[in-house]
């Protein structure tokens, strides 16, 4: 039987690349997204991907939501937590609100989908939970101390519940990409990006199946022995 697989902003960038290759690789795949219809549309359109609308930032819409998809596909048995946005700015310029939609959109995203979805993992004794974190999660970036706070509690969210999860068969691991041609980078003015990618040792932006091929490989049964772990994908830029 197929397993079922729920990717948040599943839609479009790195997302859309990860909910294509795990439909190729026959999970049964349900795509998150929120304000951009079209894209979300065109996406279904072209893949045949289910996809469904909510704010995953919101407990009560990621309850209803989960609801649904078990209904229309089954019960979820990977979870892709990848939706995130930026609202950048140095601290003496960012706004509460900023501050606020960040953190619930990237991180509190996180313990409401694993939240909705643990107690059925536990019940079948498996579970695959991906967190999507970022570079400046772990390096830290100027202007993001929202994006950055959020991201970097993802990787400690990822160890906690990896211990909860382990004897359960369930497992949960992080990526960090780098920076990656989608159109959260491609807002960042070019004279910035010129100057991020002379400093990525392979020379180039990240592609989103980069990121998505790692998705795949934690995601499969064969990688039940890795738990807890974040994998960096960032063309060499941040080694520790
Ligand atoms: P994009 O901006 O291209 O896509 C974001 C996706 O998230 C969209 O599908 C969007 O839906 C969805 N989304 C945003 N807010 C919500 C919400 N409240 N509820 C449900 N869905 C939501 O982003 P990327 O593909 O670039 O980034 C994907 C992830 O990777 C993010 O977590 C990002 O922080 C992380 N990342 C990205 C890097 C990069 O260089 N691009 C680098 C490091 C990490 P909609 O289409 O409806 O707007």
């Amino acid at each position: 039987m197929a397993r079922v697989a729920l990717v948040t902003g599943g839609t479009r960038g790195i997302g859309s690349a990860i909910s294509r290759m795990l439909n190729e690789a026959g999970f049964k795949v349900a795509a998150v997204y929120h304000g951009n219809v079209e894209a979300a549309e065109t996406f279904a359109k072209e893949t045949g991907i289910k996809v469904f609308r909510w704010d995953v930032a919101d407990f009560g819409a990621c309850r209803e939501g989960i609801e649904r998809v078990t209904e229309e596909l089954g019960p979820i048995e990977v979870l892709v937590n990848n939706a995130g946005i930026t609202r950048d700015g140095t601290i003496h310029r960012m706004d509460y609100e900023d501050w606020e939609a960040v953190v619930h959109t990237n991180l509190t995203s996180c313990f409401n989908l694993a939240r909705l979805v643990i107690d059925a993992m536990r019940q079948r004794g498996f579970g695959r939970i991906i967190n999507i974190g970022s570079i400046n999660g772990q390096a830290g970036q100027y202007g993001q101390v929202n994006y950055a706070a959020a991201k970097s509690g993802i990787h400690g969210f990822t160890k906690a519940l990896a211990q909860e999860g382990a004897a359960k068969g369930i497992t949960v691991n992080a990526i960090a990409p780098g920076y990656v041609d989608t159109d959260m980078v491609r807002a960042v003015p070019p004279p910035v990006l010129e100057k991020i990618i002379a400093g990525i040792p392979v020379g180039r932006l990240g592609r989103a199946e980069d990121i998505a091929r790692g998705v795949l490989f934690l995601a499969s049964d064969d990688a039940d022995f890795i738990t807890g772990s974040t994998l960096s994908i960032n063309g060499g830029q941040h080694m520790y």
